[in-house]
C-alpha cells in the first residue's frame, strides 16, 4: 500500500477559527480510525482548553510536559508525548500553561517555526504515520504554528448559515500562509460536520460548500449524533465509546476516504 507509510510523516492541522465545529471531535475520532487501520498516529493538542487531552482520558496528572513546553523549547515532543488507551495512537496533551505561550514567544525569533522545529526531530518524523493538530479556535500564533509546520491544513465546517463566511477568511489566512511561511501547504480537505437530515438548512450549506470548494469536500459527512457528544465525557473517542452508532461509522468512512485520497495524491 502506498501511503504514508511510505512517503514519511504526514503532519495534518485540524483548523477552523470557530469553536463548537468539531475540530477535536474530528482529530480524536479520525485519528482513533487510522490508528485501527495499523497507521501509526500522534494527535498534538494545540488547544490550552486541553479538550483532545480530556477526550483521551489523559488526566490533568498525566500531563507533566506538554505542547507548552514543547514549543518554548523546554522539552522535546517525545518527552511529551504519551500513550493513550489505543493501540498506534500517542498524544502530546496540552494544559492552559498553553494559554502564555503566545505572549511568551512574542519577541522570540522564529516564533512561528516554533512546531515545525519540534516536529522535524527524527523521534518523530521516523515514529508517525500522521500527526493531527487540534488547534485552538483563533487564527492566533498557536494556529500559525501548526500551518507553519503542517502539510496541509483538515477544515471541519459545522453545517450553519455563516458557515462560508468563516471559511472564507480560513482560506484567506492559509493564503497567506502559503505566500509569507509555508508555499507547500495544501487543504487536505473540508468535512462537513453535525449535519442533520431533517434540516433544511444542513443541505443548503453542504450545497453551497460543494458548489464554492468542489472535491476538496469530503464525499463523507458526519451527521449530528448523540453519541458523539456523551464520548468526551467518559474520556473516550466515540469510536471506542460506540463503534456502531452512526457518528463513529462515520468517522471510519472519513478515514478511509482520507487513505484512499492520500494514495491518489501520491502516486499523481
Ligand atoms: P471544536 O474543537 O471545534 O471546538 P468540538 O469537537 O469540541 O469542537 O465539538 C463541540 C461540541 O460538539 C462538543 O461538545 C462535541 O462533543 C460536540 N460534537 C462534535 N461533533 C458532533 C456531532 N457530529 N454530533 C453531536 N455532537 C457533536
Ligand atoms: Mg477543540
Amino acid at each position: 500500500m502506498t501511503d504514508a507509510a511510505e512517503a514519511g510523516v504526514r503532519i495534518i492541522a485540524v483548523a477552523n477559527q470557530k469553536g463548537g465545529v468539531g475540530k477535536t471531535t474530528t482529530a480524536i475520532n479520525l485519528g482513533t480510525a487510522l490508528a485501527a487501520v495499523g497507521r501509526r498516529v500522534m494527535i498534538l493538542d494545540l488547544d490550552p482548553q486541553g479538550n483532545a487531552s480530556t477526550g483521551l482520558g489523559i488526566e490533568r496528572a498525566n500531563r507533566a510536559v506538554t505542547s507548552y513546553e514543547a514549543l518554548m523549547g523546554e522539552a522535546t515532543l517525545a518527552e511529551a508525548l504519551v500513550d493513550t488507551a489505543i493501540p498506534n495512537l500517542s498524544l502530546v496533551p496540552s494544559t492552559i500553561d498553553l494559554s502564555g505561550a503566545e505572549l511568551e514567544l512574542v519577541d522570540q525569533p522564529r516564533r512561528a517555526h516554533r512546531l515545525k522545529e519540534a516536529l522535524s526531530a527524527p523521534a518523530i518524523v521516523d515514529n508517525f504515520d500522521y500527526v493531527l493538530i487540534d488547534c485552538p479556535p483563533s487564527l492566533n500564533l498557536l494556529t500559525l504554528n501548526s500551518m507553519v509546520a503542517a502539510h496541509s491544513v483538515l477544515v471541519p465546517l459545522q453545517c450553519e448559515f455563516f458557515a462560508l463566511e468563516g471559511l472564507s477568511l480560513l482560506l484567506r489566512t492559509i493564503d497567506q500562509v502559503r505566500e509569507s511561511f509555508n508555499p507547500a501547504l495544501e487543504i487536505q480537505g473540508i468535512v462537513l460536520t453535525m449535519y442533520d437530515a431533517r434540516n433544511n438548512l444542513s443541505d443548503q450549506v453542504a450545497a453551497d460548500v460543494r458548489g464554492f470548494l468542489g472535491t476538496k469536500v469530503y464525499d463523507t459527512v458526519i451527521p449530528r449524533n448523540v453519541r458523539i457528544s456523551e464520548a468526551p465525557s467518559h474520556g473516550q473517542p466515540a469510536l471506542i465509546y460506540d463503534h456502531r452508532c452512526a457518528g463513529s461509522q462515520a468517522y471510519i468512512k472519513l478515514a478511509s476516504e482520507l487513505l484512499r485520497r492520500e494514495e491518489a495524491r501520491i502516486a499523481a
